[in-house]
């Protein structure tokens, strides 16, 4: 019973850490600009790829022919840029709704240092460790 009482305070000083930074309206315009930049740099580096792997046909067959070799990178590129693109556009959409910041997983803040480095993860250090 006593470890669920400290549990349920830890939790409402986490969200009343969140509301202090979700009502920081000009810190919050300011990062979704950042979410926004990155976001349009990493479409036109999709539509780049897109345009290259259209282009197929120039790409020549041939076993361990460096041409699709070359192909098959540009697509993987294509998937992880997909995939950050997705992360971008989850992260405008929290930031949005003003939680920006929080985990997903354990609603707790994640550390500056850590959306210094990832903009846009959706984990914190602990959750995203735990899930490696
Ligand atoms: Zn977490």
């Amino acid at each position: 019973m006593q470890r669920m009482e400290s549990g349920v305070a830890a939790v409402q000083r986490s969200h009343s850490v969140a509301d202090k930074t979700g009502n920081d309206v000009g810190e919050m315009a300011e990062c979704i600009n950042m979410l926004r930049d990155k976001l349009q740099r990493a479409q036109a580096e999709l539509g780049k790829l897109n345009e290259r792997l259209s282009a197929k046909k120039g790409y020549r067959l041939g076993s361990g022919d460096p041409t699709i070799y070359e192909w098959e990178m540009d697509l993987a590129r294509k998937k992880k840029i997909e995939g950050r693109i997705e992360s971008i556009e989850k992260a405008v959409k929290r930031a949005l709704r003003g939680n920006y910041g929080l985990c997903e997983r354990c609603g707790r803040m994640i550390q500056v240092e850590r959306l210094a480095l990832l903009p846009f993860t959706s984990l914190c250090i602990g959750c995203a460790r735990a899930g490696e």
